[in-house]
């Protein structure tokens, strides 16, 4: 008797032809069974026997175990189909086994590469672990930073035995102004602002002068004289030692002057005229 081949649904390598196909008989059967699958089984011709077509998806062992059981009738086609099926069989063994080895080629350059990159994931940790371990002990050694200097205001600058010569505001600079040189500075303020001699020295002169009305004049240790014009009232007399900052007379409107105001020049030597700006900046004086 024939076995026939267990038909299972689902099965690896089955499609829905094979399913669909109903059992055919006789000669018939070994013709498409040998037309639709080159390792199909012989069978025995005119056996009147039903049996069922091997179709190409079928389990070449069970087709084995089918051609190798005991059979009843003659199965000439037999040495034609077995060379075929071996090198099938031969086939599908190698090709599985190539199939393994290339996946484990895979499998292996992949655990390889995901070792790499942990290995170096962990270098660089280790890495960044160091330099904040190296960051934390400099900090540690470090002393703390000294505390923030306190902003001091202009007035506590260094004094240089320096004053400003009054208060008020800057209305005019040394240069040329209306067709004529302006040798000082203007600085106003209320008639009676007290007026100050802008470092140590004496009183050469204090009363009239022309244009200003009246001025004072101080030198200074190095021949410098100042000299303020315009005042109102005159404190000091010529020879009169003065400090830095000690008042000498009130501002005044006399003289050539628009309003009240300190004309205030500096002499270099005693005669040269420079601008006052930059002599009592450096002097920590600003106007
Ligand atoms: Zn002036």
């Amino acid at each position: 008797m024939f076995h026939t081949p267990p038909r299972t649904t689902g099965r690896r390598g089955s499609h829905r032809a094979e399913e669909e196909k109903p059992p055919v008989t006789g000669k018939l059967a070994a013709v498409v069974a040998f037309g639709t699958l080159t390792a199909g089984v012989g069978v025995a011709a005119g056996t009147g026997t039903q049996i069922t077509p091997i179709a190409a998806g079928t389990d070449l062992a069970a087709a084995l175990a089918v051609s190798s059981a005991p059979q009843p009738g003659p199965i000439e086609t037999r040495h034609a189909i077995e060379p075929g099926l071996e090198t099938a069989k031969l086939m599908r063994s190698e090709g599985l086994y190539a199939r393994q080895v290339v996946g484990q080629a895979i499998k292996h350059a992949s655990d390889g590469y995901t070792a790499r990159q942990a290995e170096l994931k962990r270098q660089k940790d280790a890495e960044e672990a160091e330099k904040a371990r190296v960051a934390a002990e400099q900090a540690a050694a470090q002393p703390p930073p000294p505390p923030a200097p306190v902003a001091q205001p202009r007035a506590a600058a260094p004094r240089v035995g320096a004053a400003k010569p009054a208060e008020g505001s800057f209305t005019s600079g040394f240069g040329s102004r209306w067709g004529s040189t302006h040798f000082g500075v203007d600085i106003a303020n209320s008639i009676g602002t007290p007026i100050l001699s802008a470092m140590d020295g004496v009183v050469v002169e204090a009363g009239p002068a022309s244009g200003f009305g009246l001025w004072v004049r101080v030198q200074h240790g190095d021949g410098t004289i100042t000299v303020y014009g315009h005042v109102n009232e005159i404190l000091v007399s010529q020879g009169q030692r003065v400090a830095a900052g000690e008042q000498i007379a009130t501002m005044g409107n006399r003289g050539q002057s628009t309003g009240p105001h300190l004309h205030f020049e500096v002499w270099i030597g005693g005669s040269q005229k420079i601008d006052p700006i930059g002599w009592l900046g450096e002097r920590g004086i600003s106007l």
